[in-house]
């Protein structure tokens, strides 16, 4: 299910930015692992007010969190496909232009090896199946991608992050930013930021039921 991105921001469905294949079929024949990464708060810094935080609306404010980009690499060269899966409600409530949207995204693969970026551009009003905690946008790029959602992580700095992990029976990884906000219920581990979260993954040998040997 690849839908565009202009369909997308129209509100038909999640849009599916997803890169060219990067291996041929015959090894994309096993089913790989893949980190679902979130985008605001976990890649790029959020931008916080009153305690609670809020999107980049424009390309110039969207600045990645340092030392991103190489554990990013580490994360591709252990055999995961990374994934960004990201609400953008903005959108729906016109705040965020999506050609905004397409600059930030464009900037985010010339740096850093993600596979595909799966976003809604949803609000709570519409209901769709792609808004976290809604598993829909992992689903999609799961099917499209071959990814083994047991042996997959989801790293995120919110509830609705961690409670779309639970749902997709994935890992998941809590970055703890300190928000005035719904604490997460459970995450496998909660770390202050995305190097402390791929240690632990890289340290965390799954079995093939998806439970943690380490
Ligand atoms: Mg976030
Ligand atoms: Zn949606």
């Amino acid at each position: 299910m690849t839908v565009v991105v202009t369909r997308a921001m129209a509100g038909a469905g999640p849009s599916a930015d997803t890169a060219e294949p990067l291996l041929s079929a015959a090894r994309r024949s096993v089913s790989r692992p893949a980190v679902f990464l979130d985008r605001d708060g976990v890649l790029n810094e959020p931008i916080v007010v009153a305690g609670r935080p809020f999107a980049p609306l424009t390309a110039e404010e969207f600045i990645l969190v340092p030392g991103v980009v190489e554990v990013c690499e580490r994360l591709r060269r252990a055999g995961f496909a990374l994934v960004v899966v990201t609400n953008q409600p903005e959108v729906a409530r016109g705040a965020l232009p999506p050609r905004e949207l397409a600059r930030m995204h464009a900037v985010l693969r010339s740096v850093a090896p993600v596979e595909g970026i799966y976003v809604c551009p949803h609000d709570d009003a519409d209901a769709c199946p792609c808004r976290k905690p809604a598993p829909g946008l992992a689903l999609a790029a799961a099917d499209e991608l071959d990814l083994d959602l047991a042996a997959s992580v989801v790293v995120g700095d919110r509830w609705r992050d961690i409670e779309m992990g639970h749902r997709l029976g994935c890992r998941t990884v809590l970055v703890d930013r300190g928000y005035s906000e719904t604490r997460p219920v459970q995450p496998s581990i909660t770390v202050r930021g995305l190097p402390e979260a791929v240690r632990w993954i890289l340290d965390s040998p799954v079995d093939q039921g998806g439970n943690v040997n380490a």
